[in-house]
């Protein structure tokens, strides 16, 4: 049975704070967004992380903590941030790359961390390593089966890219073999590394997949890999004809921090200093002049400003001048599964 997509609006009264506790990484990924000019280069103290915490808290607001990096279990308090985010009720999630360094599945606890995803490129080493390193597959395999085995609840992404799209199908069979029954497919940025190399729908560059491939392939694939009991998220990225244009920065709240104190609230703006917020003496403070925040009211036929701006090869045309399909907001997700 073909089980249908379906799109997941943005929830008022949610906040969503993904949260940068470092940028340090032991990988080098080829496609990787973080950029250390515009990100800083510092580790947040354990002090500071726990006061950045208490600052986006808000006990009115189903909560999510989603601590990043770089690579977030290289930070040695992440354990103790952990913690203090779920004292504040926040659900928490941390995204790795799969090394799981301090030790970290012994000193948290499934019941004080939601979520714990691992970051994968490939169904094997042959497609994922390319990617993210020499020997990357084998130990996140490896670490997926351990937190698995010690009850965490596991999920994946995938970014997916002109690199591995052709090996998306693959996946269903490799997660249902880790135990990992939450899969989420993340599309290329053209931030940080690929945007040196990303190319677009017109041309060879490396990383981005044209409309039509994607169309093809991503939902119909996603929907089979739920077929296995999985539970697949992916974004939207086109919308269809009836469906309504909405961007997150006004009608959702999320908020992307970095350890340099800068505060974003859409992920496609992250390499440009048009933050909308920085931390200043632990407060949250609104800045003024060209921010995000004045490009989030712009409407255009082709939907999401910022992806016309900062890709704007992203766009088909047909010969009218029309755009062929409206880009959604770039946190709008489609999911599949029981
Ligand atoms: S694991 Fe993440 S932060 Fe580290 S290099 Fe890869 S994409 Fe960048
Ligand atoms: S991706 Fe586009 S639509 Fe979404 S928050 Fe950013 S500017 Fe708004």
């Amino acid at each position: 049975m073909t089980i249908r997509p379906r799109t997941v609006g943005f929830l008022p009264g949610e906040r969503n704070v993904f949260f940068h506790i470092l940028t340090g990484c032991n990988l080098s990924c080829a496609h990787c967004y973080i950029n250390k000019e515009q990100h800083g280069a510092n580790t947040l103290t354990d002090e500071t992380m726990h006061e950045w915490i208490d600052l986006f808290t808000d006990p009115r607001k189903k909560s999510n903590m989603i601590f990043l990096g770089g690579e977030p279990t290289m930070h040695k308090g992440l354990a103790a941030g952990i913690e203090h985010a779920k004292k504040n009720d926040f659900v928490v999630t941390v995204d790795t790359n799969g090394f799981l360094f301090n030790d970290i599945l012994a000193k948290t606890s499934p019941d004080l961390l939601d979520y714990l995803s691992f970051s994968l490129d490939g169904p094997s080493a042959e497609i994922n390593d390319p990617i993210r390193g020499k020997g990357v597959f084998d130990v996140c395999t490896e670490n997926i089966r351990r937190a698995v085995g010690l009850g965490y609840k596991v999920s994946v992404i995938y970014t997916l890219s002109r690199k591995n799209i052709d090996h998306l199908h693959k996946m269903a069979e490799l997660l249902m073999t880790l135990g990992v029954k939450k899969f989420f497919i993340q599309v290329i940025g053209l931030r940080g590394n690929s945007a040196q190399s990303g190319g677009d729908v017109n041309d060879d560059g490396e990383w981005q997949v044209s409309s039509q491939r994607w169309l093809d392939i991503v939902p119909k694939t996603a929907s089979k890999i739920a077929e296995y009991g999985i539970h697949v998220t992916y974004p939207k990225v086109f919308l269809e004809e009836e469906e309504q244009f909405q961007c997150a920065g006004l009608v959702a709240e999320n908020y992307f921090v970095f350890p340099n104190g800068r505060v974003y609230q859409c992920p496609l703006c992250e390499d440009h200093p048009i933050h909308a917020y920085t931390i200043k003496d632990g407060k949250l403070v609104r800045r003024e002049g060209l921010t995000e925040q004045k490009f989030f009211t712009l409407d255009i036929p082709e939907g999401c400003v910022m992806n016309k701006l900062l890709q704007p090869g992203n766009i088909e045309y047909l010969p009218s001048g029309k755009p062929k399909n409206r880009i959604s907001c770039c946190l709008l997700k489609q999911e599949v599964g029981w």
